[in-house]
């Protein structure tokens, strides 16, 4: 598969967000490099008594708007040039919806699917005993992402706070509820796409949809983000006919009944063989014709290999990076609207940033609080997206990282004279 490089793709659509801004070099120069890169190794004692020496990565794009924001991934294929890209795209998606944070983010080469809890849990403790000096509640805060989740985010808090003999539990965001987790967080990456999605329909962008309901949904990737997704739109009445995982996917052209597929997904760990379904690969749901096409799991999901193929309506891009730079950019001359991944999946950081505020303050929302202010975020920097775009007659994408980087390059030149900009350097 033709798989460009993300971080070059970040770039480039960087410079050519800053051109169009005329923004001032330095603010340009930095975002085309990141502020701190960690590569670390060390040693963890398997089950079977044997050592395995693990590598791990924390990548601080930039914290112009405020501390470095971004999740913990464990895969097989971790790299730093994906950790570079990953961490960059948190800088713009949390400028896109206006909060204040920066962007980082973090990996560890492993293959969780075949450690055991344990194992998991000292590789863990044993990663944040390396990253424990850069990473903190001001300086920059960790969350879930691929294969990580609320129970791995506990250990993180204990191992930080042990390491320091504190008790601070905004270091990361993503917790549990009873160690200070916010309500919604686990669905706020899926339901802030559903507002994303429902705004974006509002507004007449995708020709001939007015309403979720009875449209044709696929969604490839069926965890935390593609799985809830699914549930969404089936609550609101859309056709999902296609979900798929890591180990196959599942078509009905009626629709899926969403709720037993999730119970199937439950009891067998796939989708695959659930009743009143047909099996079919990941890549052939792709391709299938249907009004929204949803890429939740992995980068380069949707390339200049398959990009002809794809008969969607729009896509709504809730995986990092599932679309490339080129295939987004044939999409829309093919007339499909393309909701950009800093847009579509910014409700995962936007409701952490409420978790880590209500930390702050010893405080916790209710579930109604977290969901009224993730809608009013999610729709308002949906409604600015999308005129950007418009007035610029660009790329959604590329309108989205022109919202991002006027953003960022107006609190820049605010924070650099500001004293607290330079307090907060010195903490760094
Ligand atoms: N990993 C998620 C993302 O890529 C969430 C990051 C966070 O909450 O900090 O947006």
């Amino acid at each position: 598969m033709n798989q460009s490089s993300p971080y070059e793709s970040a770039k480039e659509l960087l410079e050519e967000a800053s051109d169009r801004l005329r923004i001032e070099d330095w603010i340009r120069e930095a975002l085309m490099m990141t502020h701190r890169e960690l590569h670390v190794t060390f040693p963890i004692e398997m089950d079977d008594g044997s050592i395995k020496i693990f590598n791990g990565y924390r990548v601080q794009h930039n914290h112009m708007r405020g501390p470095f924001k971004g999740g913990i991934r464990y895969h097989w294929d971790v790299n730093l040039d994906e950790v570079r890209a990953l961490a960059t795209w948190m800088t713009i998606k949390c400028a896109v919806v206006d909060i204040p944070l920066g962007g980082g983010k973090g990996g560890v080469v492993c293959n969780p699917k075949d450690m055991s809890e344990k194992e998991l849990e000292r590789m863990t403790r044993g990663f944040v005993r390396r990253i424990a000096p850069v990473i903190g509640s001001s300086i920059d805060i960790p969350a879930p992402d691929v294969y990580t989740n609320a129970k791995v985010m506990r250990w993180i808090v204990e191992e930080y706070n042990k390491c320091f003999g504190k008790k601070d539990l905004a270091v990361v965001t993503g917790k549990p509820l009873d160690m200070g987790g916010s309500e919604g967080r686990e669905e706020a990456t899926a339901l802030g796409g559903l507002y994303v999605l429902k705004q974006v329909i509002k507004e007449g962008f995708v020709k001939g949809v007015d309403t979720l309901k009875d449209k044709r949904v696929v969604v490839q990737g069926f965890g935390n983000v593609g799985g809830i997704f699914a549930r969404l739109a089936f609550e609101e009445g859309a056709k999902v006919i296609a979900v798929s995982d890591s180990k196959g996917a599942i078509v009905n052209n009626e629709g899926l009944d969403i709720p037993k597929v999730i119970q199937h997904k439950k009891k067998n760990g796939c989708v695959g063989d659930c009743s009143g379904s047909t099996n079919a690969t990941n890549e052939q749901i792709l391709e299938l014709d249907c009004d929204i096409l949803v890429p939740a799991a992995l980068e380069n999901a949707i390339t200049t290999e398959n990009v002809r193929m794809i008969k969607a309506g729009m896509v709504l891009e809730l995986g990092n990076g599932s679309v490339s730079a080129n295939a987004d950019k044939r999409l829309s001359k093919k007339g499909i609207i393309v909701i950009p991944d800093v847009l579509a999946n910014a409700g995962g950081v936007t409701v952490s940033y409420f978790e880590w505020k209500q930390n702050l303050a010893k405080k916790h929302w209710s579930k109604e609080e977290v969901y009224n202010k993730l809608e009013r975020i999610m729709k308002r920097n949906t409604s600015l997206v999308l005129d950007t775009a418009k007035k610029n007659k660009v790329t959604v994408r590329l309108g989205a990282y022109i919202v991002a980087v006027s953003r960022i390059a107006e609190k820049a030149k605010i924070e650099l004279k500001s004293s607290h900009y330079q307090c907060f350097e010195k903490l760094l």
